[in-house]
């Protein structure tokens, strides 16, 4: 018996008492922190333990808490949103959350049912039929940038005109330059001031500089766990190295995740040589496929060593000028551009991690991860590097078929072996 997805169906079943809906998300958040910090897998590495921990942590926050949270994009500058305690809550970590509890196609189809296109991101579809159906919570206000994804400023705006809260949109250009900087660094100024209205609180510059010297320092352990698993097996998981996400963007510069990454960074170390095939994803997972899962988490044989995004922004950032360090991050992120930054980015990332081949998921309804996949596939194909691209979804179960999946992974996986034999 899947507990877990039966305690889905009963989410499911009160889509439209969204109060009971909240607390059965929350109590269900709840008794996940409360089994990883008191009953933690031992099998598993220290670090992953004390993830699942942050990952569940970081989710209760803002459903906790909403009158000391906001609705922001993968993207937004959290440092200066740090400064004031405000808890993120940002599209694709909610998503995952509601479709680990298997509910995810509810919240898609109450979001096509009020007219959103089919071929839409399901990340975003999942969260507007979650706030179309009022499951989560009101907060203070909304911050997203115009960067990378060309649906985060609808969803955005439909939040706020729903919530009837203020919204601040970062406009990023696609190319740095001295001036771009203080374009982007002047809006970050203006959210600031949004922000210190809003929360009647004044800014403390101070503040944002230790955050960001704390993100230097996770930085420096982000860059030391790369090169370390280009020879080392570490044990991985799909959720968790998605759960990574709330680490490395939103969250990051906190504490908590300081001490993750130091820790993580120092484990690795303790493992063994690798003798395995190792796999560097492009992309978001389908985490939830059954096929992925057996072949990938925790396994021993195929290293699952990370996906790209959680390693966009590796630069050290100026810690005497703040809002200019925020804003050349935002210009110089490895998305934001053409895809052929993207793409020598990759590239970048296998130098110092040397996976054994690389795997893109062309996830439904976003353009800029299928629409790049085969300047990705001639790029490493040019240096003799396996790549494999899969169609799927890292959300919506129904759009990831496990039967082509494992049709295609395990050709592909067949391939890897005959090479290693
Ligand atoms: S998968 Fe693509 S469309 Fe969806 S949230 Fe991410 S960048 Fe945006």
């Amino acid at each position: 018996m899947d507990i877990v997805k039966l305690y889905g169906d009963l989410t499911k079943r009160s889509i439209n008492k969204p109060e009971t809906a909240l607390k059965l998300i929350k109590l269900g958040g709840l008794l996940q922190y409360t089994k990883w910090t008191k009953f933690p897998d031992k099998k598993i590495p220290k670090s992953m333990q004390y993830l699942n921990q942050l990952m569940f942590k970081y989710l209760l926050e803002p459903l906790q808490n909403p009158e000391n949270s906001a609705f922001v994009n993968l993207f937004a500058p959290c440092e200066i949103l740090q400064t004031f305690d405000i808890n993120p809550m940002f599209v694709e970590a909610e998503a995952t959350f509601l479709s680990g509890f298997y509910c995810e196609d509810v919240f898609i189809d109450a979001a096509e049912n009020c007219g959103l296109s089919e071929t839409l991101c399901s990340y975003h579809k999942t969260f507007i039929g979650a706030v179309e159906k009022e499951i989560l919570p009101k907060l203070q206000f909304c911050v997203t940038s115009s960067m990378i994804c060309d649906a985060n400023i609808n969803t955005f705006r439909y939040i706020s005109n729903k919530y009837d809260i203020p919204h601040f949109v970062i406009d990023v250009p696609y190319e740095y330059s001295l001036d771009a900087e203080e374009y982007v660094k002047n809006q970050l100024i203006q959210m600031t001031e949004m922000v210190e209205d809003i929360t009647k609180q004044k800014f403390n510059i101070d503040k944002l500089k230790e955050i960001i010297q704390r993100e230097n320092k996770i930085k420096k352990y982000m860059n030391s766990y790369l090169e370390n698993i280009s020879h080392k097996y570490f044990p991985n998981h799909m959720t968790l190295e998605m759960s990574k996400l709330m680490l490395s963007h939103c969250n990051i510069g906190r504490k908590e995740t300081y001490n993750f990454y130091k820790m993580l960074s120092e484990e690795i170390k303790t493992y063994p040589h690798k003798k395995c095939t190792s796999i560097l994803w492009v992309h978001t997972i389908p985490y939830y496929n059954e096929t992925l899962k057996n072949y990938f988490n925790y396994n021993e044989k195929y290293n699952f060593i990370g996906i790209d995004l959680n390693y966009d922004n590796l630069q050290p950032m100026n810690i005497d000028k703040p809002f200019n360090s925020i804003a050349k991050k935002m210009l110089t992120n490895i998305y934001n551009g053409s895809f052929e930054k993207k793409v020598n980015a990759i590239l970048n990332i296998i130098e110092k991690t040397k996976p054994d081949c690389v795997i893109n998921l062309c996830h439904w309804g976003c353009k800029q991860s299928s629409g790049g996949s085969n300047i990705l596939k001639e790029a490493l194909k040019s240096r003799n590097i396996p790549y494999l691209s899969i169609d799927g979804d890292g959300v919506d179960r129904r759009n990831t078929p496990n039967g082509q999946m494992k049709t295609r992974l395990e050709a592909f996986l067949e391939i890897l072996d005959s090479r290693s034999d």
